[in-house]
């Protein structure tokens, strides 16, 4: 892999979006940015594990300290029949490390992976699960993640061989519909949704009120647009506060109750109005953002202006055409 290819793919992805906005942020907003919110039951450098249910537990990343293995948010949810996991990470070593939690934890090894969408940093360390003897764990994607994977792109996975195993053989949750996964005393679903990419997938187990939003939803960071529809993503962000779950975990940041979950909609919106004014004023997107600031009434949010351009300049693409 040529350096240029891997700048590229970093620099589009989530990934450098992530570093860019802690690199805007103090050293104390940094420390804060995702603080445990449910009983910690093990913790690294690059994530920790927080119980939030009966047989489930959320992946909360801290790539912020350095140490990428994990970097994007997941998860584990443990049924009678099977566990799922949920993200494959950046590296191979973070999907390790989860299959490992969920042997430590339910005394099995995942026997689904769920993939919300095909960013670097949810999809590139996938062939880190283990086979185990019952062979190798399913890979749930919509087909759009799959196809961006195998065909790579700037913000795909790298095209390795050994990287692209697992995406051969994928259970693909149809486009705008909804997939069950039942594990015998649990029945979680897939919905596919759009937004953050056309790609996005989110888990849901409605009876214990657990949603893995995937980068649909972010807490405390600037959420990236490089690939977003931002009408799409403001209705799949209202659907997702719709649902009404007790623990959200977003794609970046710490878990999201519902309060959190309203403030990234009202971010959303706040983003479509500051777009509207600067576009009727004629200011370029990149002007507009150099002195934009998150209000204060919607919380702490870590914010680059280049960030904040990506999303002025998604509007505009809206209002530039025809169905604005
Ligand atoms: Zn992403």
């Amino acid at each position: 892999m040529t350096d240029r290819r891997q700048f590229l793919r970093v620099a589009g992805g989530c990934l450098a979006h992530v570093l860019l906005q802690g690199a805007c942020a103090s050293p104390a907003r940094r420390r804060a940015w995702v603080a445990p919110v449910q009983p910690v039951v093990v913790e690294t450098p690059f994530a920790r594990l927080e119980a939030i249910g009966p047989g489930a537990w959320a992946v909360i990343s801290t790539p912020l300290g350095g140490d990428r293995t994990t970097f994007a948010n997941g998860g584990l949810i443990a049924g009678r029949t099977g566990v799922v996991a949920i993200e494959g990470f950046y590296r191979p070593a973070g999907a390790t490390w989860l299959a490992e939690q969920a042997r430590r934890l339910t005394g099995r090894w995942p026997t689904h992976v769920v993939i919300s969408h095909y960013h670097v940093d949810h999809a590139a360390g996938v062939s880190g699960y283990p086979t185990s003897s019952g062979g190798a764990p399913h890979l749930c994607a919509t087909a759009t993640t799959q196809d961006a994977v195998l065909r790579g792109g700037p913000v795909a996975p790298p095209r390795e061989a050994e990287l692209l195993r697992p995406w051969a053989d994928v259970v693909l949750a149809g486009a705008g519909g909804t997939t069950s996964l039942d594990l015998g005393d649990r029945v979680l679903t897939l919905h596919a949704r759009e937004g953050h990419t056309a790609s996005d997938l989110v888990l849901a187990d409605a009876d214990a009120g657990l949603l893995f939003s995937g980068d649909l939803v972010w807490n405390g960071m600037f959420p990236n647009f490089v690939d977003a529809d931002p009408r799409a993503w403001r209705a799949s962000a209202q659907w997702l506060a719709d649902r009404g779950a007790t623990h959200l975990v977003p794609g970046h940041g710490g878990l999201a109750d519902r309060a959190a979950l309203d403030r990234f909609v009202a971010l959303l919106d706040e983003l479509e109005a500051a777009a509207r004014r600067a576009h009727a004023s004629g200011r370029a997107a990149a002007e507009a953002a150099a002195d934009y600031r998150v209000p204060e009434s919607l919380g702490d949010w870590m914010a680059s202006p280049a960030s904040v351009s990506r999303a002025l300049s998604a509007w505009y693409r809206v209002f530039g055409s025809s169905e604005a």
